[in-house]
């Protein structure tokens, strides 16, 4: 049996990743569930899964928890804090642990995994974005294998040559395409989205999600992310990164070769599939998608990307060129910016203006070490929350 620790039980990734896991309780066992601060649902989790731990972010939810369990008789430990969370991603009984926490909240645990070796299969992508080649040293020094869940970087992933260098043109790899769906505002006029309001932005075209990740690809600035994430998983050099609006979302994105291939990976717009690629690579199992159904997809359309419409994409290409620790700044105040959006307290709009702003205020220092990170994303969320007040 394959132990598994689902950091973010209770989010979309983390309850389609129970999802798939239910279809193989004869392969995987879930060793440890984790989430913020809703105890209800991660009581009912524990019913069914049966985990060694439970580990809340929030103390007061762990304690909450903690007393539901025992009314229960369930046998499973509850844990919390951030060490907890740390604990559970580096337990010997676990062989995998699903990275499914939202935001730079869920680097000390992903790192704590790679650290400890694990396989890790990498929803969060901003602890990437914010700890780029810190991250990926401690994946290659303690031999841990991380695994792409976003379904860009999982298609991009399949689509690599076997074996994959981490030298794209020694492989013969030229470029490297991120589709994107553009969005619920990729045609909306201009001018209206200043009044956009959280629900609007919220309500993604083609895919379901988290309420932040879902503000960040009407911005686009979870495509910015992306373009981050990709440079660090596949060591590509930003201009051979090429973002490519997708509309249906059917395309999860392609690899161009030099010698002219292409290669995409195609499906119906589920994280399951990535999950399930996550989950059993190199083999493969069912994940419960429905078949993709060309026929009635009928049609592919692709498009440039606006940079006007999505500057938020522009700044992220920005922070990559300037290097250090301006991704993290990046990070930082886009997640201080969303959480104010989504809060009532900031226009659509503004969001990028205060990304904008943080990243020219605050120099790129070195981001060489841990601390280092940290630092810059504190001084952003600071100087971000500032601005918006
Ligand atoms: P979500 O908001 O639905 O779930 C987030 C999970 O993290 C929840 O279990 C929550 O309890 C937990 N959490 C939140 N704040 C925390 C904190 N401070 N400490 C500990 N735990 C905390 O988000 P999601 O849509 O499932 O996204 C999770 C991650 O996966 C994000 O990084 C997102 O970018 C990435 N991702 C999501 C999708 C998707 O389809 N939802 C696709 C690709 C990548
Ligand atoms: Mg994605």
């Amino acid at each position: 049996m394959i132990g598994v620790t689902v950091l973010g039980s209770t989010g979309s990734i983390g309850v389609s990743t129970l999802d798939v896991i239910a279809r193989h309780d004869d392969r995987y066992r879930v060793v440890a569930l984790s989430a913020n601060s809703d105890a209800d649902r991660m009581a009912a989790q524990c019913r069914e899964f049966q985990p060694d731990y439970a580990v809340m972010a929030d103390e007061a939810a762990a304690e909450a928890l903690a007393l539901q369990l025992q009314q229960t008789g369930l046998e499973t430990e509850v844990l919390a804090g951030e060490e907890g969370l740390v604990k559970v991603a580096s337990l010997a009984e676990t062989d995998c642990v699903m990275a499914a926490i939202v935001g730079a909240a869920g680097l000390l645990p992903a790192l704590a995994a790679a650290r400890a070796g694990k396989r890790i299969l990498l929803a969060n992508k901003e602890a990437l974005v914010v700890s780029g080649q810190i991250f990926m040293d401690a994946v290659r020094e303690n031999g841990a294998v991380l695994l792409p869940v976003d379904s860009e970087h999982n298609a991009v992933f399949q689509c690599m040559p076997p074996g994959y260098s981490g030298d794209m043109l020694h492989d013969g790899v030229r470029r490297i395409l991120l589709t994107a769906s553009g969005g619920p505002f990729r045609s909306v006029d201009l001018a209206e989205l200043e009044a956009v309001t959280p629900d609007q932005a919220c309500a993604h075209p083609t895919w379901v999600m988290g309420r932040k990740i879902s503000v960040d690809s009407a911005t686009m600035m979870n495509k910015g992310l992306e373009v981050i994430e990709a440079r660090w998983l596949f060591n590509a050099e930003p201009e051979r990164i090429q973002v490519v609006i997708h509309p249906q979302s059917v395309i999860h994105s392609l690899v161009e070769y030099v010698d002219g291939s292409v290669l995409a990976q195609l499906g119906s717009p589920d994280m399951r599939t990535p999950i399930a690629n996550a989950l059993a690579w190199p083999e493969r199992i069912a994940a419960g998608v429905n078949q993709l159904d060309l026929f009635e997809v009928a049609r592919l359309d692709f498009e440039a990307p606006d940079f006007a419409r999505f500057p938020c994409l522009r700044l992220a290409y920005e922070a990559l060129e300037r290097g250090g620790s301006a991704s993290a700044v990046l990070n930082a105040a886009n997640e201080v910016a969303v959480a104010a959006f989504l809060d009532g307290r900031l226009k659509f709009t503004a969001i990028a203006a205060v990304v904008e702003q943080t990243l020219n205020a605050l120099p790129p220092a070195a981001a060489d070490s841990l601390e280092q990170v940290l630092d810059a994303d504190r001084e952003a969320r600071a100087f971000a929350g500032r601005l918006i007040n």
